[in-house]
């Protein structure tokens, strides 16, 4: 999968710009996260789109950090950001950005927008605004301050920069057309007062850009060529489009893909947050989590990630993948690349009776049957051993080929063995202890008289053998699709 070209409909659409040279033969795409939680599975996937087509293309692909709200971004997302893209793979070289880096501009483009008469300063609050909107069916109506004058508006805005003004109480709105049948383009708030400290910008600002203006402007500034993000952006673009074209300024296409949904998990950030603060995990990197570190701590690697990306493609169209493509992911490169080893997780002791008391003998066991050039590794063997409790059945049910008194397997890498009885508490009946009888013949776990066995299990050494901590997850949501429940109810309930 990886670096194989495959082509999709983004791709499809770069290719024709550059076959009409729309942006010259440049690509340049960006990543830009809001730093207000960590990077999770979906992330990746619009990581794996920017950076593999910058990639692919010989261009560029920026990380920002779209730093607009004051109110939820925090540093330590900031450095989980960084350290889980790098960790995917990719590299920003020296085009880290801030959105919040380019409020000066952003602020200048708002006044040329009100000196060129296409902003004004709207007095309504929040609920006004929503009313006088209107509705899909229903044209909005014009704000009363929508025509104040340029002189007006410019001291007006300067006046809610320089913290006049109680937040919520005053707007900055761009002046397209309230009766649009796109609602985002009736008079949208541009810019809001907020009083809020910025852990970049300090108390520098209490007025800061939405999210749709700072957006297509950052985009703008930094040369970007095709703009990707995920499908609900869709009803924004008009506005992009709008604001770029009625600043005359540097104009990138806005691409929109269908966001990754996963099975058995929720990839909301709000709902992300909502199980961290709670602590119904143990924190954003909890390997039950969908987050890319909790991933990373659960032994995930990065190239896991990226081929499940690679897989799942890009579309249009909405759909949950399963859970089990992303484990398989994982479980295709593990099995070419992990060293093996023998675990036993619920012991039971197995003793070799005609084995002789006191003798080891060390056996070669293959590091990885995928890779000869692992090699092998020397496993001791001796009179006492553990198997699994699950491989022993004392009456074994039907199609049961594991070990049942008289039955015969392959202790793995070592021999045939044959269980002759077992010893029982004899309070519990639980069997404590099997008793077998190895053939000194098929010592590396084959009979030179050709006879089979229908099962080959896996062992320790009872003296050799070292405590370890396994530690084995199950999915946080049983339910396959959490976010899948009625009104008002709650995600994080036992269905
Ligand atoms: P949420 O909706 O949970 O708050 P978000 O989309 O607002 O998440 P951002 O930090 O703004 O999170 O996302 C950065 C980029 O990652 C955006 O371009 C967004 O489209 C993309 N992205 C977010 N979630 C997914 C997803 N599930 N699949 C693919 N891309 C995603
Ligand atoms: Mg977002």
């Amino acid at each position: 999968m990886e670096n194989t070209k495959t082509t999709n409909f983004i791709r499809e659409i770069i290719d024709e710009h550059l076959r009409t040279n729309r942006f010259g033969q440049k690509v340049h795409t960006r990543f830009p996260p809001e730093p207000n939680g960590y990077l999770h599975i979906g992330h990746a996937k619009a990581i794996c789109i920017s950076f593999g087509i910058a990639r692919d293309y010989n261009g560029l692909c920026n990380l920002r950090m779209d730093d607009t709200n004051p109110e939820k971004e925090e540093v330590e997302y900031v450095n989980s950001i960084i350290e889980d893209v790098r960790w995917l793979g990719f590299d920003w070289q020296e085009r880290l950005f801030y959105a919040s880096d380019y409020f000066d501009k952003i602020y200048e483009c708002a006044l040329q927008l009100i000196r060129t008469g296409k902003a004004y300063v709207c007095d309504l609050d929040g609920d006004r605004i929503r009313e006088y909107r209107g509705t899909i069916k229903a044209p909005g109506k014009n704000s009363p301050d929508r025509d104040r004058s340029v002189e007006d508006n410019l001291s007006l805005f300067e006046r809610m920069r320089k913290g006049e003004f109680p937040d919520g109480s005053r707007t900055l709105r761009a002046k397209i057309d309230m009766s649009s049948p796109h609602i985002i383009m009736r008079d949208p708030v541009i810019y809001r007062i907020k009083h809020d400290h910025h852990h970049r910008t300090l108390d520098k600002w209490c007025v800061y850009p939405m999210y749709d203006f700072a957006h297509c402007i950052s985009d703008s500034i930094e040369g970007i060529t095709h703009s990707i993000c995920t499908l609900e952006f869709e009803n924004n673009r008009p506005l992009y489009d709008w604001i770029l074209d009625n600043l005359g300024i540097h104009h990138p296409q806005q691409i929109e893909f269908a966001r990754l949904n996963l099975s058995h998990t929720v990839l909301s950030k709000r709902k992300l947050l909502q199980l961290v603060e709670e602590k119904l995990v143990e924190g954003w990197d909890d390997p039950r989590m969908p987050t890319i570190s909790g991933f990373r701590r659960r032994g995930y690697t990065p190239l896991a990630i990226r081929n499940f990306c690679d897989e799942i493609g890009v579309s249009k169209i909405d759909s949950i993948i399963e859970m089990a493509v992303l484990e398989n992911s994982i479980r295709e490169e593990l099995n070419k690349t992990a060293p093996r080893a023998m675990a036993v997780l619920r012991p039971v002791k197995v003793v070799i009776t005609n084995y002789p008391e006191g003798k080891t003998e060390e056996l070669d066991a293959v590091n990885n049957p995928e890779d000869p050039s692992a090699g092998t590794r020397k496993v001791t063997f001796g009179r006492e051993l553990y198997i699994e409790k699950d491989d022993f059945k004392e009456v074994p049910p039907p199609k049961f080929f594991r070990l049942s008194p008289g039955k015969e397997v392959r202790l793995r890498y070592a021999y045939f063995v044959k269980c002759t009885d077992c010893i029982k508490d004899p309070k519990t009946g639980e069997v404590t202890e099997i008793h077998c009888t190895y053939d000194p013949a098929t010592r590396g776990g084959d009979a030179p008289d050709g006879r089979k066995v229908k099962a080959t299990i896996h062992w320790v050494s009872a003296g050799h053998a070292v405590d370890g901590e396994v530690r084995i997850y199950e999915p946080l949501f049983t339910k396959r699709d959490p976010d899948d429940v009625p009104e008002g109810s709650d995600f994080r309930k036992k269905p």
